[in-house]
């Protein structure tokens, strides 16, 4: 494969160091911001941040959502098996 000379796509006079891992834009040293290991550019750096924004609300919700709704449902659960026992007692009861 041949090695073909990029350039900074904000700068087209100096040379890419690498490739912005969520845009795919070439970007020089200048550009380039090394996060994780990897390269990102100002742009991608701000899709990044509104990925893990957005990831964060998805994933805050359903967590807390059933906690609250196995703290409301878990005494009727409870009233539930309270209500079958009896009702297997009684017809236990009346069999004997
Ligand atoms: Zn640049």
């Amino acid at each position: 494969m041949a090695l073909k000379k990029t350039f900074c796509q904000n700068h087209p006079d100096r040379p890419a160091i690498g490739v912005c891992v969520i845009t795919g834009q070439p970007i020089c040293e200048e550009c380039s911001t090394r996060y994780e290991g990897v390269n990102y550019s100002r742009e991608g750096l701000r899709i990044l941040q509104a990925r893990r924004a957005q990831q964060n609300k998805i994933h805050w919700w359903p967590d807390r959502i059933w906690l609250v709704l196995a703290t409301l449902l878990s005494p009727l659960c409870v009233l539930l098996i309270y209500l079958g026992l009896l009702a297997l007692i009684f017809e236990l009861g009346l069999r004997s």
